[in-house]
């Protein structure tokens, strides 16, 4: 290779530096790009701060490049490896072979040559990765149906919280729910030191309604009730179906005397309501007794005790009233 040697070295390497499409630079023992050829520049003039091979490599290849140039300076040796440049470098190939020869100033001669992949190996790496890309799509589709069945759950155990929690005939929250925020409310009333009282509700003389227009009219008046507490009674009050045709009333925060003074509107209210069915409309009365809870002296169940014993007395003294434990 003597002759060949020389006449590359004499006349060839201007045109070989110019058309080869090999990267071939003069770099210092950095990495950074001194002088190269018109392949080598194509990659780097359209990022200028592509100075230096290592930005041009995948992550891998820049320590790999690192420790090949400085196995070169170190032996005074030309140093072989294979360095895979960024996807987004060059035309899509991206493996080269590079070759890394040490100057004696201490700066390296780099030169680096495409490997074509193997046409076998090619086929098979494009077959993986569509199929890779099939199953990633298939993935994502079940993550969305996955999502979709966990929302429908969710949507269907609200649901049945919601009907577990709601009485039939009024739609309002029935007994255990009601007494369920009874209970929190006596405790952050315990904790906060916060007022906190109760209504307990009964509609007069009921029996006599379903006796006079039929148990349906019954249901009717009971509906249109819950109805009427449920636009009267103002956040965070909260008022349940207690029993038949007894509601509870929690009122947080409230004092004695603003929960008479609602219980006062109610009944006045609701006398004044007539409630439709056909032509002539329905009157109904009701009672309420009130307390208010006795903080940390008490237990919930002793305060609706005293609610129901203050209902009793204004059922004694003639309905139509509230009356306070
Ligand atoms: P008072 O003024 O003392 O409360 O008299 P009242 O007639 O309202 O009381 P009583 O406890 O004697 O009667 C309550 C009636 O409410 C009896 C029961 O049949 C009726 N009732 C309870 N639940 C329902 C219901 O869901 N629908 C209907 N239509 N009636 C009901
Ligand atoms: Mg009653
Ligand atoms: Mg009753």
């Amino acid at each position: 290779m003597q002759e060949l040697s020389e006449l590359l070295g004499s006349q060839g390497l201007p045109a070989i530096l110019k058309y080869s499409h090999a990267l071939i630079a003069l770099l210092d023992a950095n990495g950074r790009i001194l002088e190269c050829n018109p392949a080598c520049e194509s990659l780097t003039k359209s990022d200028p701060s592509a100075e230096t091979i290592q930005t041009l490599l995948v992550l891998e290849s820049r320590s790999f490049f690192d420790r090949l140039a400085g196995l070169a300076i170190e032996k005074q040796a030309p140093a072989h490896g294979a360095l895979t440049l960024l996807p987004n470098r060059g035309s899509g190939e991206t493996e080269y072979d590079c070759t890394l020869i040490p100057t004696t100033d201490g700066r390296i001669l780099f030169f680096a040559e495409l490997v074509s992949l193997d046409p076998v190996l090619a086929e098979r790496y494009q077959r993986v990765s569509r199929r890779a890309a099939q199953l990633k799509l298939d993935y994502e589709y079940s993550k969305q149906t996955l999502l979709q069945k966990q929302m429908e759950i969710d949507l269907v155990v609200t649901q049945a919280h919601e009907v577990a929690n709601t009485d039939a005939l009024t739609f309002l929250p029935n007994r255990r729910q009601i007494l369920g925020e009874l209970q929190r409310a006596v405790m952050a009333s315990n904790r906060y030191h916060t007022p906190l009282s109760v209504s307990m509700l009964d509609v007069d003389h009921f029996k006599i309604i379903n006796d006079t227009y039929g148990h349906a009219v019954g249901d009717l008046v009971l509906r249109q009730v819950a109805s009427y507490l449920r636009d009267n009674v103002r956040n965070p009050d909260l008022v349940g179906r207690y029993g038949g045709e007894e509601f509870l009333v929690v009122l947080p925060q409230t004092s004695l005397e603003s929960a008479t003074e609602q219980a006062e509107r109610l009944c006045k209210s609701l006398r004044e309501t007539s409630i439709p069915n056909g032509d002539q409309g329905i009157h109904v009365t009701i009672s309420v007794g009130v307390a208010q809870y006795q903080i940390e002296q008490e237990d919930w169940q002793r305060l609706l005790a005293r609610a129901d014993s203050a209902l009793y007395d204004a059922k004694a003294a003639g309905r139509d009233r509230w009356a306070a434990a």
